[in-house]
């Protein structure tokens, strides 16, 4: 436990929140600002920042949450969509450093969508060689 960390005393019950899920690994809790009404935020119990130090096991499982929640959005709460989202940073929107994914229930129209505006490569050349240096440090 990180005793600066906001969701880490949450988990310790130091901090209250309105609880939708938790087993041994993973809690999921209302976000306290929500972009739509039942807006969940769902964490693994131990301190991991940022997201690629997080075990993949455990990833595996904070996901499987994320999508039954989801899920189970669409079918109570009447979502005709949901976001999965989450943040790596400051310069990502990160706010809290503990590693969160958002499951946000959308609605037609609802006109909650964040101003993600794509900026063109100036050449199909320029899109080729970043790949090319993602693919070579992954191989
Ligand atoms: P981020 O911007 O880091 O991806 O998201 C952090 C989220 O945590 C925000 O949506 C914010 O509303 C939420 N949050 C921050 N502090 C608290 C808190 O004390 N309780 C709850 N339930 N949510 C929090
Ligand atoms: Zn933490």
């Amino acid at each position: 436990m990180n005793e600066n960390c906001v969701f880490c005393n949450i988990v310790a019950g130091k901090i209250p929140s309105a609880k939708v899920y938790e087993d041994n690994d993973v809690l999921a809790f209302m976000d306290i600002g929500p972009v739509m009404p039942g807006h969940v935020l769902v964490i693994p119990k131990q301190h991991f920042n940022p997201i690629w130090n997080l075990p993949d096991d455990l990833l595996a499982k904070v996901l499987a949450v994320a999508k039954r929640i989801a899920k189970v959005q669409t079918e109570v709460l009447g979502a005709d969509g949901v976001n999965l989202f989450q943040t790596n940073g400051e310069a990502a929107g990160q706010t809290v450093p503990h590693v969160h994914f958002h499951v946000i229930p959308r609605r037609n129209g609802d006109g909650a969508g964040w101003a993600i505006v794509p900026r063109p490569y100036a050449s199909p050349a320029e899109a080729a060689a970043l790949a090319e240096r993602l693919r070579n440090a992954l191989a």
